[in-house]
C-alpha cells in the first residue's frame, strides 16, 4: 500500500522530472509535435526560439495541417505523415516558403526572393498515447544551410575570374544537350572562341591587364548571347557557347555579330584603353556523332581555319 507521504514523494519526483525534461527540450534545435493519425497535436515541445514559421502558442488538440496553410505543403505533409504511419519508418520532408506565403515569416536569415527553407522529420513513436498510434514530427529552419549549399554548388560550376561556367560545367551542359538530341532530335550548334595573339598581349601589357580583358569579354558574352545559349570558359583564353535548337546556318550571323562586338570592345586599363580580337569556329551536331567529342573537334578545326585565314573571324566546320 502506498502511503500518502510516499505518493506525495512520487508526485514531487514526477514534477521535477517534467521540469527537467521541459528544460532540456527547450534547448533542442527542433520543434517537436506528437500527432495522431488524423494530424491532431497531442503534445508539443522543444525549440521555443521563434525561428519557425508558426507562432508557438498552445497548439494542443489542433490539427498540424492547419499550420501548413499552403495547399501544396499541407498535402505533402499529409502524405508524409500517412507514409510514416503505414510504413512505420522515418520520413523526411523539405519545403520552402516565401514572405507572401505567410504573414509571419521566421526571423533570421532570409534567402533570395524572400525565401526560407524548413525540414520536417516524421518518426513513428513506439508507445501509444491515449490509446492512439502516434508519430513525432521535428521541424527546423534550414535556411542558413540551404544558402550555404547553394553557394557551394554555384562555386563548383563557376570560373572565379570571369564568373562564366567553368569547363566541367559547360561540358556537363553539352552532355545534357546531347542527351536531348539523342532522345528528341533537338539540334545543337557550338561556337568555340579563342582570343587572338593573347600571349603577345600578356607579354606587352602584363598578365593583370590580360585578366581584365578576360573579364570584360565574359561580361560582353553574358549580355550578348541569346537567352537559350550557354557560355563557359573552357580554359585559358578559350570559350564555348552552346546554342541549342539551332543550325549553324541560322547562327552564323549571331556568331559574326559576337566576333564583331568583341572586336569593338574598349577595355579601360592602367595601360590605357585597349582592344583585342577573337576568332571563332562553328559546328553542328551530326546524326553519326556518338558523343560530343567530334562536335568539339569540328569546332576546333573551324577555329583553326579562322586563325590560319587571318583571325578576327568565324568559320563553319566543313
Ligand atoms: P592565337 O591567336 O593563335 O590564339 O595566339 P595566342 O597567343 O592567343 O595563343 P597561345 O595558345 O599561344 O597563348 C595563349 C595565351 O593565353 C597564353 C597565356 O599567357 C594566356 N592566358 C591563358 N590563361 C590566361 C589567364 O587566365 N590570364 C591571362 N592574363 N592570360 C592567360
Ligand atoms: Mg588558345
Ligand atoms: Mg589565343
Amino acid at each position: 500500500m502506498l502511503t500518502v507521504n510516499k505518493l506525495e514523494e512520487v508526485i514531487e519526483e514526477l514534477r521535477n522530472l517534467k521540469i527537467m525534461l521541459d528544460d532540456i527540450s527547450g534547448f533542442m534545435p527542433d520543434r517537436h509535435f506528437i500527432i495522431d493519425e488524423s494530424g491532431i497535436i497531442l503534445s508539443h515541445f522543444g525549440n521555443e526560439q521563434p525561428d519557425l514559421f508558426f507562432n508557438i502558442g498552445n497548439m494542443k488538440q489542433r490539427s498540424i495541417f492547419e499550420f501548413s496553410t499552403i495547399e501544396a505543403i499541407g498535402n505533402d505533409l499529409r502524405n508524409a505523415v500517412n507514409k510514416c504511419f503505414s510504413e512505420n519508418k522515418m520520413v523526411t520532408l523539405e519545403y520552402s516558403l516565401q514572405l507572401e506565403d505567410f504573414q509571419l515569416l521566421a526571423p533570421g536569415v532570409i534567402g533570395p526572393e524572400n525565401r526560407q527553407w524548413f525540414e520536417v522529420k516524421i518518426r513513428p513513436m513506439h508507445s501509444l498515447l491515449n490509446q492512439k498510434r502516434t508519430v513525432v514530427t521535428s521541424t527546423r529552419n534550414i535556411t542558413e544551410r540551404k544558402l550555404m549549399e547553394q553557394k557551394l554548388h554555384e562555386m563548383a560550376m563557376t570560373d572565379p575570374l570571369t564568373t562564366l561556367y567553368n569547363r566541367r560545367h559547360i561540358m556537363h551542359e553539352l552532355e545534357r544537350s546531347f542527351e536531348r538530341f539523342k532522345r528528341y532530335g533537338t539540334n545543337i550548334s557550338v561556337l568555340m572562341l579563342d582570343i587572338d595573339h593573347f600571349k603577345q598581349f600578356n607579354d606587352t601589357y602584363g598578365h593583370g591587364v590580360g585578366d581584365l580583358v578576360l573579364v570584360e569579354l565574359a561580361k560582353y558574352l553574358k549580355k550578348a548571347i541569346r537567352k537559350l545559349d550557354v557560355a563557359g570558359r573552357l580554359g585559358g583564353e578559350e570559350f564555348l557557347i552552346i546554342m541549342p535548337d539551332s543550325s549553324v546556318g541560322q547562327i552564323k550571323e549571331v556568331a559574326e555579330r559576337l566576333i564583331k562586338g568583341m572586336g569593338e570592345l574598349k577595355v579601360s586599363t592602367s595601360e590605357g584603353e585597349l582592344s583585342f580580337t577573337v576568332s571563332g569556329g562553328l559546328s553542328e551536331i551530326m546524326k553519326e556523332d556518338l558523343c560530343v567529342d567530334n562536335l568539339l573537334k569540328r569546332a576546333d578545326q573551324a577555329l583553326y581555319f579562322s586563325k590560319e585565314n587571318g583571325r578576327n573571324q568565324v568559320n563553319i566546320s566543313k
